[in-house]
């Protein structure tokens, strides 16, 4: 035999029934957002490295050793694979000048590449569903996007699972400052940072207050916060968002820690959080980028966003029930090729009433299709074997009823099905 050719490390398959989790997440998605009035926009997985080194940042995580970069071989191009939406969509947003009749609220959905450590909830090719708003200043705009969120965890049930915590960072003459401050107060603990806080020290020591080493954390609760001292109107906007959130039932958190690891936010930031993936908890994050437009060759255009970690909520939702929406209706047992074919007719009349038919496809014997029948979930079984094909009857059989078989004229099922469903 043939060597077995397997997937490369941290890119996964997703099983059928993952798939329908999945799938129950996005419906759940696709309809709250409708909702509030975001549309989608579909968007290339390739993009010009520049992009993200544009606009994630250099100094970030993601573009220091994440991304999936090569030149191309016909024309030198430096390209890679998106690991991140924003960049991205902002790109989309500039050169289709997409808010030039005013604000846009858009959301996307897709794989995004990163080369990491793969763990549980970490994987080198993983999903995202975002969301961002462009044109839109007022704290209105966060807290909507906020709100939504809160809604969706609710439609999975998952609200109980998740908590919000929030920041503001201010805009970048306070973001400057503080820096300058961090790093002070960072070099006066020297003894305390770990190598990876020291080689972000003078790169991105605001990312340094994200780190978990618990020998750290003493140090990092004491340390100065950015939110302490950012500029009234800064302070004003993130105390009006905490207001419609509290007026609209939203708990959250102040996590005056919270900084986001992309380079590219102002202003407000926020995370949703679950304790049930370890150091992976994080199952949502954004928060405003007003100057990210600007950055990436757009004129000055305020905007906020978030982005959902799919496979971190799919793993939060394993044990969810979803119910029988997946389920076939009626399942139709056949015994032979002549009522194969009668099976098949019979399937497209009764889907054409909307009904999810599945027809026995193999020929397995009427005990084994029976069996099959009762595992698939279908709510009804129909049979036809030779007697039935001759006398134009069909057995139906009410398999989550009361299990009681019923002989119906082959022009009566549909009726009877209508009224027996
Ligand atoms: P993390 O703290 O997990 O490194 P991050 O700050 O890198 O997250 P973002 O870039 O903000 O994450 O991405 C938004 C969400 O996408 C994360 O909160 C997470 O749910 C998900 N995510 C990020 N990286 C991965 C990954 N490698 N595998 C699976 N999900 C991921
Ligand atoms: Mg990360």
């Amino acid at each position: 035999m043939a060597n077995k050719i397997q997937s490369i490390k941290g890119f996964y398959d997703v099983a059928p029934d993952i798939q329908k989790i999945w799938r129950f997440f996005e419906s759940s998605c696709l309809s709250i957002f409708d909702q509030y009035g975001f549309e989608e926009i579909g968007l290339p997985i390739i993009e010009a490295t520049d992009l993200f080194e544009a606009g994630v940042g250099t100094h970030t995580d993601i573009v220091e050793k994440e991304m999936y970069s090569w030149v191309d071989k016909l024309n030198d191009d430096k390209l890679t694979l998106r690991p991140e939406g924003t960049a991205g969509c902002v790109r989309a947003v500039v050169q289709g000048s997409l808010t030039y009749n005013g604000p846009i609220k858009l959301f996307y959905r897709g794989a995004m590449f990163r080369h990491e450590n793969v763990q549980k909830g970490r994987q080198r090719q993983f999903h995202q569903l975002g969301v961002e708003s462009f044109g839109l200043t007022d704290p209105s705009s966060d807290a909507e996007q906020i709100i939504m969120l809160n809604r969706l965890w609710k439609a999975l049930g998952l609200e109980k699972k998740i908590h919000l915590e929030i920041n503001s960072i201010g805009d970048a003459a306070d973001r400057e400052k503080y820096r300058d401050e961090l790093i002070h107060y960072f070099e006066e603990n020297m003894d305390v940072l770990d190598d990876d806080a020291k080689r972000r020290l003078h790169k991105n020591p605001l990312r340094i207050l994200d780190s978990k080493n618990p020998l750290m954390q003493d140090m990092l609760d004491k340390a100065p916060k950015l939110i302490d001292s950012i500029n009234e109107e800064a302070k004003n906007h993130f105390n009006t968002l905490c207001q419609i959130l509290s007026d609209n039932q939203v708990n959250f958190k102040l996590n005056k820690r919270l900084v986001r690891g992309l380079d590219y936010y102002n202003r407000t930031v926020f995370e949703w959080i679950t304790s049930e993936l370890g150091s992976q908890g994080t199952v949502a994050g954004g928060g405003r980028y007003d100057y990210l437009v600007e950055r990436l060759g757009g004129k000055p255009t305020a905007a906020c966003g978030f982005a959902i970690g799919i496979e971190r909520i799919i793993l939060l939702l394993e044990n969810a029930s979803l119910g029988s929406s997946f389920y076939p209706d009626i399942y139709i047992v056949n015994l032979g090729n002549e009522s194969r074919d009668k099976a098949f007719m019979i399937a497209e009349s009764l889907r054409d009433q909307s009904y999810k038919v599945s027809v026995n496809l193999d020929s397995g014997s009427f005990k084994s299709q029976m069996k099959k029948a009762d595992k698939s979930n279908a709510k009804i079984a129909l049979i036809i074997g030779e007697n039935e094909l001759k006398n134009k009857l069909i057995q139906v059989k009410l398999i989550r009823k009361d299990g009681s078989q019923t002989e119906v004229k082959e022009s009566d099922i549909i009726s009877f099905i209508n009224n027996n469903i």
